[in-house]
C-alpha cells in the first residue's frame, strides 16, 4: 500500500498518548490519496470507536470524489499489532487497518484473510 508521507507526519503532529487517535484513509487501489480524521467518542488511550454519522458522512463525500475506504488507521500505547477487538472489528471491515505506535512512531499495517496478514506499505 502507498501511503503519502504527509498523512504520516499529520499523525504524529496530531496524535497523543492521551486518545488512540483514528483516520479512515481514502483512495483508489492500493494508493491512499486523502484522509479524513475522526472522533474517538471512547476518548480512550487504549480503545476507539468511530462516530457512526461522522464516519457515514466521510464515506459518503469519499464516494462522491469517486475514491473508496481503501484502510483505516489508529494509533496504539504500544507495538503496531492488531488487539483481538481489532481483530473483530477487521472481519467487519475488510480494508487494511494501519496502526502505529503512538511513542514511537513505528508502523504496520494488516488485513484479515483466512488469517491476519501484514501489508507492505509504502510511504510516498
Ligand atoms: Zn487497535
Amino acid at each position: 500500500m502507498k501511503i503519502p508521507r504527509a498523512f504520516l507526519e499529520e499523525a504524529m503532529a496530531r496524535c497523543t498518548p492521551g486518545a488512540e487517535c483514528a483516520a479512515l484513509l481514502f483512495g483508489r487501489g492500493d494508493v491512499v490519496e486523502a484522509w479524513r480524521w475522526m472522533r474517538n467518542v471512547l476518548n480512550s488511550p487504549a480503545a476507539f470507536r468511530l462516530d457512526a454519522e461522522e464516519m457515514y458522512k466521510a464515506l459518503a463525500e469519499a464516494e462522491g470524489a469517486g475514491r473508496e475506504l481503501v484502510a483505516i488507521f489508529h494509533t496504539h500505547p504500544g507495538p503496531p499489532d492488531p488487539s483481538p477487538l481489532d481483530v473483530r472489528y477487521m472481519a467487519v471491515w475488510r480494508v487494511v487497518w494501519l496502526i502505529a505506535n503512538v511513542y514511537t512512531w513505528e508502523t504496520a499495517a494488516w488485513i484479515l484473510k483466512s488469517g491476519v496478514e501484514l501489508v507492505p506499505v509504502e510511504y510516498i
